[in-house]
Protein backbone atom coordinates (compact mmCIF):
# COMPACT_ATOMS: atom_id res chain seq x y z
CA UNK A 1 0.00 0.00 0.00
CA UNK A 2 1.19 3.13 -0.93
CA UNK A 3 2.15 5.27 2.04
CA UNK A 4 2.69 8.93 2.03
CA UNK A 5 3.60 11.89 4.50
CA UNK A 6 1.30 13.78 6.14
CA UNK A 7 0.52 16.94 4.05
CA UNK A 8 -2.24 19.74 4.04
CA UNK A 9 -0.23 21.78 1.59
CA UNK A 10 -1.59 22.46 -1.81
CA UNK A 11 0.25 23.29 -5.41
CA UNK A 12 0.05 26.94 -5.16
CA UNK A 13 -1.52 26.90 -8.84
CA UNK A 14 -5.00 25.54 -7.04
CA UNK A 15 -5.57 28.52 -5.37
CA UNK A 16 -9.21 29.09 -5.97
CA UNK A 17 -11.09 32.40 -6.57
CA UNK A 18 -12.97 33.57 -3.22
CA UNK A 19 -16.58 34.15 -4.33
CA UNK A 20 -19.03 36.60 -1.98
CA UNK A 21 -20.28 34.61 1.10
CA UNK A 22 -17.23 31.98 0.67
CA UNK A 23 -16.59 28.55 -1.96
CA UNK A 24 -14.11 28.54 -4.28
CA UNK A 25 -15.37 29.16 -8.38
CA UNK A 26 -15.22 26.20 -10.60
CA UNK A 27 -11.52 26.55 -11.37
CA UNK A 28 -10.84 24.55 -7.72
CA UNK A 29 -13.18 21.20 -9.39
CA UNK A 30 -10.61 18.63 -9.69
CA UNK A 31 -11.53 15.35 -10.10
CA UNK A 32 -10.64 12.46 -6.95
CA UNK A 33 -8.95 10.54 -8.16
CA UNK A 34 -8.62 12.00 -11.65
CA UNK A 35 -11.03 9.16 -13.00
CA UNK A 36 -14.31 11.66 -12.82
CA UNK A 37 -14.61 15.21 -13.86
CA UNK A 38 -17.46 16.58 -12.19
CA UNK A 39 -19.50 20.15 -13.13
CA UNK A 40 -19.41 22.94 -10.70
CA UNK A 41 -22.61 22.30 -8.64
CA UNK A 42 -22.32 24.87 -5.72
CA UNK A 43 -25.49 26.43 -3.50
CA UNK A 44 -26.70 29.45 -3.55
CA UNK A 45 -25.81 32.20 -1.04
CA UNK A 46 -27.89 34.71 -2.70
CA UNK A 47 -30.53 34.09 -0.21
CA UNK A 48 -28.73 34.65 2.78
CA UNK A 49 -29.43 37.57 5.33
CA UNK A 50 -26.48 37.31 7.51
CA UNK A 51 -26.10 40.23 9.39
CA UNK A 52 -22.30 42.08 9.86
CA UNK A 53 -22.67 41.57 13.37
CA UNK A 54 -24.34 39.96 16.11
CA UNK A 55 -25.49 40.73 19.75
CA UNK A 56 -26.38 38.50 22.35
CA UNK A 57 -29.60 36.99 22.32
CA UNK A 58 -31.01 37.82 26.09
CA UNK A 59 -34.59 38.07 27.36
CA UNK A 60 -35.81 38.01 23.66
CA UNK A 61 -33.54 40.91 22.75
CA UNK A 62 -30.07 40.99 20.95
CA UNK A 63 -28.04 43.49 23.15
CA UNK A 64 -24.57 44.31 22.95
CA UNK A 65 -22.37 42.58 25.12
CA UNK A 66 -21.21 44.64 28.40
CA UNK A 67 -17.67 44.93 27.47
CA UNK A 68 -18.37 45.38 23.82
CA UNK A 69 -16.30 43.11 22.39
CA UNK A 70 -17.17 41.00 19.29
CA UNK A 71 -14.84 38.10 18.04
CA UNK A 72 -14.77 36.98 13.63
CA UNK A 73 -16.54 34.14 12.68
CA UNK A 74 -14.47 33.10 9.70
CA UNK A 75 -15.48 30.57 7.00
CA UNK A 76 -12.70 27.72 7.40
CA UNK A 77 -12.86 26.72 3.52
CA UNK A 78 -11.68 30.25 2.60
CA UNK A 79 -10.60 32.25 5.92
CA UNK A 80 -12.77 34.60 4.99
CA UNK A 81 -15.07 36.50 7.65
CA UNK A 82 -18.29 35.85 7.67
CA UNK A 83 -20.09 38.36 10.51
CA UNK A 84 -18.72 39.85 14.19
CA UNK A 85 -19.95 37.95 16.91
CA UNK A 86 -20.63 38.91 20.66
CA UNK A 87 -18.09 37.60 23.18
CA UNK A 88 -19.99 37.63 26.70
CA UNK A 89 -18.58 38.61 30.01
CA UNK A 90 -19.44 37.53 33.12
CA UNK A 91 -22.44 39.92 33.66
CA UNK A 92 -23.58 38.85 30.53
CA UNK A 93 -23.85 35.57 31.96
CA UNK A 94 -25.57 36.68 34.89
CA UNK A 95 -27.59 38.72 32.97
CA UNK A 96 -28.77 36.01 30.60
CA UNK A 97 -29.19 33.45 33.22
CA UNK A 98 -31.63 36.11 35.50
CA UNK A 99 -33.87 36.35 32.64
CA UNK A 100 -33.99 32.80 31.95
CA UNK A 101 -35.06 32.49 35.94
CA UNK A 102 -37.60 34.99 35.42
CA UNK A 103 -38.99 33.24 32.24
CA UNK A 104 -39.26 30.44 34.01
CA UNK A 105 -42.09 31.30 36.48
CA UNK A 106 -44.73 31.80 33.61
CA UNK A 107 -43.04 29.35 31.29
CA UNK A 108 -43.39 26.04 33.65
CA UNK A 109 -46.59 26.58 34.17
CA UNK A 110 -47.56 26.59 31.05
CA UNK A 111 -49.94 23.88 29.85
CA UNK A 112 -47.79 21.26 28.20
CA UNK A 113 -50.11 21.54 24.92
CA UNK A 114 -49.29 25.74 24.60
CA UNK A 115 -45.55 24.77 25.30
CA UNK A 116 -45.96 22.21 22.33
CA UNK A 117 -47.45 24.44 19.91
CA UNK A 118 -44.60 26.97 20.71
CA UNK A 119 -42.12 23.99 19.67
CA UNK A 120 -44.44 22.67 16.66
CA UNK A 121 -44.10 26.95 15.52
CA UNK A 122 -40.18 26.43 15.76
CA UNK A 123 -40.03 23.10 14.16
CA UNK A 124 -41.82 24.65 11.22
CA UNK A 125 -40.20 27.61 10.98
CA UNK A 126 -36.87 25.32 10.73
CA UNK A 127 -38.31 23.61 7.73
CA UNK A 128 -38.99 26.71 6.34
CA UNK A 129 -35.99 28.08 6.59
CA UNK A 130 -34.10 25.40 6.42
CA UNK A 131 -31.86 26.12 3.00
CA UNK A 132 -30.91 28.88 4.66
CA UNK A 133 -29.81 26.85 7.64
CA UNK A 134 -28.12 24.30 5.75
CA UNK A 135 -25.83 26.75 4.34
CA UNK A 136 -24.82 29.21 6.86
CA UNK A 137 -23.83 25.88 8.79
CA UNK A 138 -21.76 24.60 6.30
CA UNK A 139 -20.03 28.36 5.67
CA UNK A 140 -19.75 28.66 9.30
CA UNK A 141 -18.51 24.99 10.37
CA UNK A 142 -16.70 23.65 6.81
CA UNK A 143 -19.06 20.41 6.29
CA UNK A 144 -20.45 19.71 3.36
CA UNK A 145 -23.70 21.12 2.00
CA UNK A 146 -25.00 17.93 1.41
CA UNK A 147 -24.95 16.62 4.77
CA UNK A 148 -25.99 19.97 6.69
CA UNK A 149 -29.34 19.92 3.94
CA UNK A 150 -29.62 16.11 4.04
CA UNK A 151 -28.84 15.16 7.40
CA UNK A 152 -28.52 18.24 9.91
CA UNK A 153 -31.24 20.60 9.49
CA UNK A 154 -33.77 17.34 8.86
CA UNK A 155 -33.05 15.83 12.16
CA UNK A 156 -33.04 19.50 13.69
CA UNK A 157 -36.85 20.12 12.43
CA UNK A 158 -37.42 16.09 13.54
CA UNK A 159 -35.95 16.61 16.99
CA UNK A 160 -38.43 19.62 17.40
CA UNK A 161 -41.68 17.90 16.04
CA UNK A 162 -40.61 14.80 18.12
CA UNK A 163 -40.25 16.85 21.55
CA UNK A 164 -43.12 19.36 20.46
CA UNK A 165 -45.48 16.33 20.22
CA UNK A 166 -43.98 14.58 23.73
CA UNK A 167 -44.67 17.91 25.82
CA UNK A 168 -48.53 17.72 26.55
CA UNK A 169 -48.51 13.92 26.82
CA UNK A 170 -45.25 13.98 29.89
CA UNK A 171 -47.79 12.25 32.65
CA UNK A 172 -47.19 9.08 30.48
CA UNK A 173 -43.47 9.88 29.95
CA UNK A 174 -43.50 9.57 33.48
CA UNK A 175 -46.16 7.56 34.89
CA UNK A 176 -47.08 6.72 38.63
CA UNK A 177 -45.29 9.87 40.04
CA UNK A 178 -45.45 13.37 39.71
CA UNK A 179 -42.49 15.51 38.14
CA UNK A 180 -41.70 18.85 37.67
CA UNK A 181 -38.93 20.78 35.24
CA UNK A 182 -35.77 21.76 37.01
CA UNK A 183 -35.14 25.35 36.31
CA UNK A 184 -32.56 27.42 34.15
CA UNK A 185 -30.36 24.69 32.04
CA UNK A 186 -26.71 26.15 31.18
CA UNK A 187 -26.08 24.37 27.92
CA UNK A 188 -22.77 24.06 26.23
CA UNK A 189 -22.61 22.77 22.71
CA UNK A 190 -19.66 21.83 20.67
CA UNK A 191 -19.08 22.83 16.81
CA UNK A 192 -19.58 19.94 14.92
CA UNK A 193 -23.19 19.73 14.51
CA UNK A 194 -23.91 23.50 15.88
CA UNK A 195 -27.52 23.26 14.86
CA UNK A 196 -28.46 19.34 16.28
CA UNK A 197 -26.94 19.73 19.34
CA UNK A 198 -28.80 23.05 19.69
CA UNK A 199 -32.11 21.23 19.09
CA UNK A 200 -30.88 18.27 21.10
CA UNK A 201 -30.44 20.37 23.87
CA UNK A 202 -33.02 23.41 23.24
CA UNK A 203 -36.20 20.55 22.44
CA UNK A 204 -36.66 18.41 25.29
CA UNK A 205 -35.80 21.34 28.05
CA UNK A 206 -37.94 23.86 26.87
CA UNK A 207 -40.86 20.73 26.26
CA UNK A 208 -40.64 19.60 29.91
CA UNK A 209 -41.06 23.15 30.99
CA UNK A 210 -37.33 23.75 31.69
CA UNK A 211 -35.93 27.86 30.10
CA UNK A 212 -32.11 27.72 28.44
CA UNK A 213 -29.12 29.60 28.42
CA UNK A 214 -27.31 28.29 25.81
CA UNK A 215 -23.40 28.98 24.66
CA UNK A 216 -22.58 27.90 20.81
CA UNK A 217 -19.25 27.25 20.49
CA UNK A 218 -16.47 29.97 19.33
CA UNK A 219 -16.07 28.65 15.57
CA UNK A 220 -20.08 28.03 14.82
CA UNK A 221 -22.43 30.22 16.56
CA UNK A 222 -23.87 31.40 13.25
CA UNK A 223 -26.71 29.04 13.05
CA UNK A 224 -27.71 29.38 16.90
CA UNK A 225 -27.85 33.18 16.50
CA UNK A 226 -30.57 32.52 13.79
CA UNK A 227 -32.42 30.22 15.93
CA UNK A 228 -32.17 33.06 18.19
CA UNK A 229 -34.09 34.98 15.01
CA UNK A 230 -36.16 32.17 14.85
CA UNK A 231 -37.63 32.41 18.91
CA UNK A 232 -38.16 35.72 17.83
CA UNK A 233 -40.75 34.65 14.75
CA UNK A 234 -42.26 32.47 16.81
CA UNK A 235 -43.05 34.66 19.65
CA UNK A 236 -41.80 32.25 21.71
CA UNK A 237 -41.88 33.88 25.33
CA UNK A 238 -39.08 36.16 25.97
CA UNK A 239 -36.21 34.85 28.53
CA UNK A 240 -37.34 31.00 27.49
CA UNK A 241 -34.11 30.34 25.30
CA UNK A 242 -31.27 32.84 25.53
CA UNK A 243 -27.83 32.90 23.35
CA UNK A 244 -24.39 33.80 24.79
CA UNK A 245 -21.73 33.39 22.71
CA UNK A 246 -18.16 33.63 23.42
CA UNK A 247 -15.32 31.24 23.98
CA UNK A 248 -14.43 28.63 26.17
CA UNK A 249 -14.33 30.75 29.70
CA UNK A 250 -18.44 32.41 29.08
CA UNK A 251 -18.73 28.43 29.16
CA UNK A 252 -17.09 28.07 32.26
CA UNK A 253 -19.18 30.63 34.20
CA UNK A 254 -21.63 29.42 32.68
CA UNK A 255 -22.08 26.02 34.13
CA UNK A 256 -21.08 27.82 37.33
CA UNK A 257 -23.78 30.39 37.34
CA UNK A 258 -25.85 30.02 41.31
CA UNK A 259 -29.08 30.21 38.87
CA UNK A 260 -28.56 27.40 36.69
CA UNK A 261 -29.99 23.96 38.01
CA UNK A 262 -29.21 21.74 35.20
CA UNK A 263 -26.06 21.76 32.95
CA UNK A 264 -26.03 19.93 29.63
CA UNK A 265 -22.61 19.58 28.17
CA UNK A 266 -21.27 18.12 24.63
CA UNK A 267 -17.50 18.74 24.09
CA UNK A 268 -14.61 17.25 25.07
CA UNK A 269 -13.39 14.60 27.54
CA UNK A 270 -10.95 17.16 29.15
CA UNK A 271 -13.71 19.78 29.32
CA UNK A 272 -16.14 17.35 30.50
CA UNK A 273 -13.91 16.34 33.44
CA UNK A 274 -13.37 20.19 34.61
CA UNK A 275 -17.25 20.57 34.50
CA UNK A 276 -17.79 17.82 36.74
CA UNK A 277 -15.15 18.64 39.28
CA UNK A 278 -16.48 22.43 39.59
CA UNK A 279 -20.20 21.27 39.92
CA UNK A 280 -19.24 18.84 42.76
CA UNK A 281 -20.95 18.89 45.62
CA UNK A 282 -23.31 22.08 43.60
CA UNK A 283 -26.51 20.36 43.51
CA UNK A 284 -26.53 20.82 40.12
CA UNK A 285 -27.67 18.06 37.95
CA UNK A 286 -25.47 17.20 34.94
CA UNK A 287 -24.97 15.26 31.96
CA UNK A 288 -21.88 15.18 29.38
CA UNK A 289 -21.44 13.82 26.26
CA UNK A 290 -18.16 13.60 25.40
CA UNK A 291 -15.51 12.29 23.00
CA UNK A 292 -15.01 8.36 21.60
CA UNK A 293 -12.86 6.01 19.69
CA UNK A 294 -15.54 3.94 18.28
CA UNK A 295 -14.75 0.24 16.63
CA UNK A 296 -15.71 -0.60 13.44
CA UNK A 297 -15.91 -4.63 13.66
CA UNK A 298 -16.34 -6.18 10.41
CA UNK A 299 -16.23 -9.98 9.87
CA UNK A 300 -15.26 -11.97 7.23
CA UNK A 301 -19.21 -12.89 6.33
CA UNK A 302 -20.57 -9.51 5.95
CA UNK A 303 -21.49 -7.97 2.82
CA UNK A 304 -18.07 -6.29 1.70
CA UNK A 305 -19.29 -3.35 -0.73
CA UNK A 306 -22.01 -2.48 1.93
CA UNK A 307 -19.80 -2.34 4.68
CA UNK A 308 -17.02 -0.30 2.55
CA UNK A 309 -19.96 2.21 2.57
CA UNK A 310 -20.39 1.74 5.85
CA UNK A 311 -17.08 2.30 6.77
CA UNK A 312 -16.42 5.52 4.73
CA UNK A 313 -19.65 7.26 6.56
CA UNK A 314 -18.66 5.72 9.80
CA UNK A 315 -15.32 7.99 9.51
CA UNK A 316 -15.49 10.53 6.46
CA UNK A 317 -18.62 11.65 7.46
CA UNK A 318 -18.06 15.56 9.08
CA UNK A 319 -14.63 15.08 7.97
CA UNK A 320 -14.81 12.68 11.18
CA UNK A 321 -15.56 15.21 13.75
CA UNK A 322 -18.01 13.20 14.94
CA UNK A 323 -17.72 12.13 18.71
CA UNK A 324 -19.69 8.82 17.60
CA UNK A 325 -16.73 8.46 14.49
CA UNK A 326 -15.92 5.15 13.58
CA UNK A 327 -12.60 5.48 13.91
CA UNK A 328 -10.54 2.51 14.65
CA UNK A 329 -11.65 -0.21 11.67
CA UNK A 330 -11.71 -3.81 13.58
CA UNK A 331 -11.15 -6.39 10.04
CA UNK A 332 -11.03 -10.07 10.48
CA UNK A 333 -8.00 -11.44 9.67
CA UNK A 334 -9.50 -13.44 7.08
CA UNK A 335 -10.72 -10.57 4.80
CA UNK A 336 -8.11 -7.97 5.85
CA UNK A 337 -6.29 -7.44 2.64
CA UNK A 338 -9.23 -7.45 0.06
CA UNK A 339 -11.56 -5.67 2.27
CA UNK A 340 -8.85 -2.64 2.45
CA UNK A 341 -8.11 -3.30 -1.44
CA UNK A 342 -11.90 -2.19 -1.82
CA UNK A 343 -11.98 1.09 1.15
CA UNK A 344 -8.69 2.48 -0.63
CA UNK A 345 -10.15 2.07 -3.98
CA UNK A 346 -13.43 4.02 -2.02
CA UNK A 347 -11.06 6.37 -0.79
CA UNK A 348 -9.64 7.44 -3.95
CA UNK A 349 -12.94 8.63 -5.29
CA UNK A 350 -13.96 10.71 -2.37
CA UNK A 351 -14.32 14.42 -3.23
CA UNK A 352 -12.61 16.48 -0.99
CA UNK A 353 -12.77 20.64 -1.30
CA UNK A 354 -15.83 23.02 -1.64
CA UNK A 355 -18.11 22.47 1.42
CA UNK A 356 -21.15 24.60 -0.73
CA UNK A 357 -20.28 22.34 -3.38
CA UNK A 358 -23.17 19.43 -4.06
CA UNK A 359 -20.89 17.12 -5.00
CA UNK A 360 -18.32 16.96 -2.53
CA UNK A 361 -17.34 14.20 0.03
CA UNK A 362 -15.45 15.60 2.55
CA UNK A 363 -15.06 19.56 3.56
CA UNK A 364 -12.96 21.92 5.67
CA UNK A 365 -11.66 21.27 8.73
CA UNK A 366 -13.15 23.34 11.11
CA UNK A 367 -10.51 25.75 12.40
CA UNK A 368 -6.78 26.12 12.23
CA UNK A 369 -6.62 24.46 15.95
CA UNK A 370 -8.70 21.29 14.99
CA UNK A 371 -6.44 21.13 11.92
CA UNK A 372 -2.66 21.16 14.31
CA UNK A 373 -4.12 18.52 16.08
CA UNK A 374 -4.78 16.44 13.66
CA UNK A 375 -1.60 16.83 12.11
CA UNK A 376 0.16 16.48 15.13
CA UNK A 377 -1.82 12.99 16.11
CA UNK A 378 -1.35 11.79 12.09
CA UNK A 379 2.38 12.66 12.67
CA UNK A 380 2.71 10.60 15.73
CA UNK A 381 1.42 7.46 14.14
CA UNK A 382 4.21 7.96 11.40
CA UNK A 383 6.60 8.34 13.92
CA UNK A 384 5.43 5.38 15.95
CA UNK A 385 5.66 3.14 13.10
CA UNK A 386 1.78 2.93 11.53
CA UNK A 387 1.74 2.73 7.36
CA UNK A 388 -0.48 6.17 6.40
CA UNK A 389 -2.40 5.80 2.69
CA UNK A 390 -3.92 9.16 1.70
CA UNK A 391 -5.44 8.93 -1.60
CA UNK A 392 -4.29 11.50 -4.40
CA UNK A 393 -6.13 14.43 -3.88
CA UNK A 394 -5.41 18.10 -4.02
CA UNK A 395 -6.55 20.38 -1.34
CA UNK A 396 -7.42 24.17 -1.92
CA UNK A 397 -4.85 26.44 -0.77
CA UNK A 398 -6.49 28.50 1.15
CA UNK A 399 -8.73 27.39 4.50
CA UNK A 400 -8.41 24.38 6.74
CA UNK A 401 -8.00 21.06 4.81
CA UNK A 402 -7.02 17.31 5.60
CA UNK A 403 -7.32 14.53 3.28
CA UNK A 404 -9.20 11.26 3.84
CA UNK A 405 -6.85 9.23 5.58
CA UNK A 406 -5.81 5.40 6.73
CA UNK A 407 -3.07 3.83 8.90
CA UNK A 408 -2.36 0.26 8.90
CA UNK A 409 0.36 -1.73 10.95
CA UNK A 410 -1.45 -0.26 13.83
CA UNK A 411 -0.34 -1.47 17.61
CA UNK A 412 -3.00 -0.86 20.13
CA UNK A 413 -0.56 1.21 22.17
CA UNK A 414 -0.61 3.84 19.04
CA UNK A 415 -1.81 7.02 20.20
CA UNK A 416 -3.42 6.49 16.93
CA UNK A 417 -5.49 3.73 18.16
CA UNK A 418 -6.23 5.24 21.47
CA UNK A 419 -6.74 8.98 21.40
CA UNK A 420 -9.80 10.31 19.80
CA UNK A 421 -8.52 12.29 16.38
CA UNK A 422 -11.52 14.09 15.73
CA UNK A 423 -10.87 14.45 11.82
CA UNK A 424 -10.65 11.97 8.64
CA UNK A 425 -8.39 9.44 10.10
CA UNK A 426 -9.04 6.13 10.24
CA UNK A 427 -7.09 3.50 12.45
CA UNK A 428 -7.10 -0.04 10.70
CA UNK A 429 -6.35 -3.02 13.12
CA UNK A 430 -7.16 -6.91 12.70
CA UNK A 431 -8.98 -9.56 14.68
CA UNK A 432 -9.22 -13.52 14.34
CA UNK A 433 -12.04 -14.29 16.57
CA UNK A 434 -15.79 -12.79 17.68
CA UNK A 435 -14.19 -12.85 21.53
CA UNK A 436 -10.50 -10.98 20.16
CA UNK A 437 -12.85 -8.43 18.09
CA UNK A 438 -14.91 -7.50 21.57
CA UNK A 439 -11.91 -7.53 23.70
CA UNK A 440 -10.32 -4.95 21.16
CA UNK A 441 -13.30 -3.11 21.01
CA UNK A 442 -13.42 -3.24 24.51
CA UNK A 443 -9.71 -1.70 24.78
CA UNK A 444 -10.72 1.95 24.98
CA UNK A 445 -10.85 4.61 28.01
CA UNK A 446 -14.28 5.88 25.50
CA UNK A 447 -17.31 3.90 25.15
CA UNK A 448 -19.68 5.96 23.11
CA UNK A 449 -20.72 3.71 20.10
CA UNK A 450 -19.93 0.85 17.77
CA UNK A 451 -20.37 -1.05 14.87
CA UNK A 452 -20.73 -4.53 13.66
CA UNK A 453 -21.06 -6.00 9.85
CA UNK A 454 -21.94 -9.57 9.31
CA UNK A 455 -24.32 -11.71 8.11
CA UNK A 456 -25.35 -13.53 11.41
CA UNK A 457 -28.04 -12.37 13.13
CA UNK A 458 -26.78 -14.52 16.33
CA UNK A 459 -23.22 -12.49 16.48
CA UNK A 460 -24.90 -9.13 16.05
CA UNK A 461 -26.56 -9.61 19.79
CA UNK A 462 -23.72 -11.67 21.04
CA UNK A 463 -21.51 -8.56 20.04
CA UNK A 464 -23.62 -5.89 21.40
CA UNK A 465 -24.00 -7.32 24.25
CA UNK A 466 -20.45 -7.20 24.97
CA UNK A 467 -19.17 -3.80 23.75
CA UNK A 468 -19.39 -1.31 26.43
CA UNK A 469 -20.72 1.05 24.06
CA UNK A 470 -24.03 3.36 24.14
CA UNK A 471 -25.31 3.01 20.90
CA UNK A 472 -24.11 -0.47 18.55
CA UNK A 473 -24.86 0.00 14.99
CA UNK A 474 -25.90 -3.53 13.53
CA UNK A 475 -24.72 -3.41 9.47
CA UNK A 476 -25.37 0.77 8.87
CA UNK A 477 -23.51 3.37 11.00
CA UNK A 478 -24.29 6.74 12.04
CA UNK A 479 -28.19 5.99 12.14
CA UNK A 480 -29.70 8.92 14.23
CA UNK A 481 -33.41 9.87 15.57
CA UNK A 482 -34.91 11.55 17.82
CA UNK A 483 -36.74 8.78 19.66
CA UNK A 484 -33.78 6.64 20.07
CA UNK A 485 -31.72 7.79 23.04
CA UNK A 486 -27.96 8.82 22.65
CA UNK A 487 -24.80 8.77 24.87
CA UNK A 488 -22.01 7.14 26.56
CA UNK A 489 -20.00 4.82 29.63
CA UNK A 490 -16.73 5.73 30.67
CA UNK A 491 -15.00 8.35 29.64
CA UNK A 492 -17.57 9.27 26.65
CA UNK A 493 -19.50 10.55 29.25
CA UNK A 494 -23.24 9.91 30.93
CA UNK A 495 -26.90 10.75 30.93
CA UNK A 496 -28.99 10.03 27.42
CA UNK A 497 -30.09 12.44 24.97
CA UNK A 498 -33.15 11.54 22.56
CA UNK A 499 -36.33 9.16 23.67
CA UNK A 500 -37.86 9.14 27.21
CA UNK A 501 -34.70 8.91 28.72
CA UNK A 502 -33.79 12.00 27.26
CA UNK A 503 -36.81 14.05 28.62
CA UNK A 504 -36.32 12.01 32.13
CA UNK A 505 -32.80 14.53 32.33
CA UNK A 506 -34.66 17.32 32.48
CA UNK A 507 -37.19 16.64 35.40
CA UNK A 508 -37.33 15.96 39.00
CA UNK A 509 -39.37 13.36 39.76
CA UNK A 510 -41.17 11.81 42.97
P1 LIG B 1 -13.10 20.94 21.38
O1 LIG B 1 -11.82 20.64 22.08
O2 LIG B 1 -13.56 19.83 20.54
O3 LIG B 1 -13.15 22.28 20.72
P2 LIG B 1 -14.30 21.78 23.79
O4 LIG B 1 -14.71 20.82 24.83
O5 LIG B 1 -13.10 22.62 24.03
O6 LIG B 1 -14.21 20.95 22.46
O7 LIG B 1 -15.48 22.76 23.44
C1 LIG B 1 -16.85 22.42 23.49
C2 LIG B 1 -17.60 23.60 24.05
O8 LIG B 1 -17.17 23.82 25.40
C3 LIG B 1 -17.37 24.92 23.33
O9 LIG B 1 -18.58 25.64 23.31
C4 LIG B 1 -16.33 25.60 24.21
O10 LIG B 1 -16.37 27.01 24.10
C5 LIG B 1 -16.80 25.17 25.59
N1 LIG B 1 -15.77 25.21 26.63
C6 LIG B 1 -14.42 25.21 26.49
N2 LIG B 1 -13.82 25.23 27.69
C7 LIG B 1 -14.81 25.25 28.63
C8 LIG B 1 -14.84 25.26 30.07
N3 LIG B 1 -13.72 25.25 30.77
N4 LIG B 1 -16.04 25.23 30.68
C9 LIG B 1 -17.19 25.21 29.97
N5 LIG B 1 -17.22 25.22 28.63
C10 LIG B 1 -16.05 25.23 27.94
Amino acid sequence: MATSPPTTSATPDAAPAPRPGGGHGAEDRRPAGGRFTYAPAPEATDHLRLRDRYELFIDGQFRPPAAGEHRLSINPATEEPLAEVAEAGPEDVERAVAAAARAFRSWSRLPGGRRGRYLFRLARLIQERQRELAVVESLDGGKPIRESRDVDIPLVAQHFFYHAGWADKLDHAFPGAPWRPLGVCGQVIPWNFPLMMLAWKIAPALATGNTVVLKPAETTPLTALLFAELCQQAGLPDGVVNVVTGGGPVGAQLVRAPGVAKVAFTGSTAVGKEIQRALAGSGKRLSLELGGKAAHVVFDDAPMDQAVEGVINGIYFNQGHVCCAGSRLLLQESMAEPFLRRLTRRMARLRVGDPLDKNTDVGAINSREQLGRITELVASGVAQGARLYQPPCELPSRGFWFPPSLFTDVAPSHRIAREEIFGPVLAVLTFRTPAEAVERANNTRYGLSAGVWTQSGARILWMSQRMRAGVVWANTYNQFDAAAPFGGFRESGFGREGGVQGLAAYVERG
